[in-house]
């Protein structure tokens, strides 16, 4: 079987750089061979958690472990308050950039025409983007064609002529994000299996991750079907037993 990606989103956490580092190592002491595991924290914490990891790392061990942003700016650099580009990211060995995170859709109002800028320079740049999308409940609630169209619109728009590269898509309902409510495992490979068809012509093989309120008993349902390649993992990430219960899950 392929090798799983269990990916966490610490979102605006922990509190302090002191904690983040102490997350980080005790993510780091687990080991499953099936499972790499990426972990996306926000910006300021990526040079100790950086730091922390050369200091973990045996040299030369190629590592199942990576460090991954929450989110990242379309330009390289200039006069542009507060954004941070793929480049910046990389100089601290990030490699992967979440996209079009429903929550930055929703708080910072981030549109599909931004999110797709975001992938166009993340992959003109030779890094990975994961691409988040997801449809609400009201789309849901209408069944799963709708949100099939409504997740290839979504697609569609945030991917349109972006060179092609290391993209993986998250799948996230939005309605399941921090809600306790999973969506069911079988409507996720469906939609795992609707996003992989719509890009297999220009990418090829796409690994599509879900997510949406995956926890350690959770987990299993989703990551061991044929047709989802992993999670993203949210508030359960941010509990380290919970986390390598996810890890193990593979
Ligand atoms: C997320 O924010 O990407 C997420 C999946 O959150 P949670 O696991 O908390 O639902």
């Amino acid at each position: 079987m392929a090798k799983k990606l269990i990916a966490a989103n610490w979102k605006e956490n922990p509190g302090s750089a002191k904690d983040a580092v102490r997350l980080f190592k005790a993510v780091a002491a687990v080991q499953n061979p099936r499972a790499d595991v990426l972990i996306c924290a926000p910006f300021l914490f990526l040079e100790p958690l950086a730091d922390t990891y050369r200091r973990l790392r045996p040299a030369g061990r190629k590592s199942r472990l990576a460090l991954g942003a929450e989110d990242v700016f379309w330009e390289e650099k200039g006069a542009f308050t507060g954004g941070i580009g793929p480049k910046m990211l990389a100089s601290f060995g990030v490699r992967h950039m979440l996209i079009g995170h429903s929550e930055r859709r929703k708080w910072f109002r981030e549109t599909d025409a931004m999110v797709n800028r975001k992938a166009k320079q993340v992959l003109q740049d030779g890094f990975t983007a994961i691409l988040c999308v997801g449809e609400p409940r009201t789309v849901r609630k209408k069944g799963s064609r709708a949100a099939e169209a409504f997740v290839r619109a979504q697609l569609e728009k945030d991917l349109k002529g972006v060179p092609k590269g290391k993209l993986i898509v998250a799948y996230e309902p939005i309605w399941a994000i921090g809600s306790g409510e999973g969506a069911r495992p079988e409507d996720a490979a469906t939609m795992a299996r609707c996003i992989k068809r719509a890009l297999a012509r220009k990418f090829g093989k796409v690994k599509v991750l879900y997510g949406g309120s995956v926890d350690g008993k959770t987990a299993r349902n989703y990551v061991t079907l044929k047709d989802i390649d992993g999670a993203l993992v949210g508030g359960a990430s941010l509990k380290a037993d919970e986390f390598k219960k996810i890890i193990n899950s593979i």
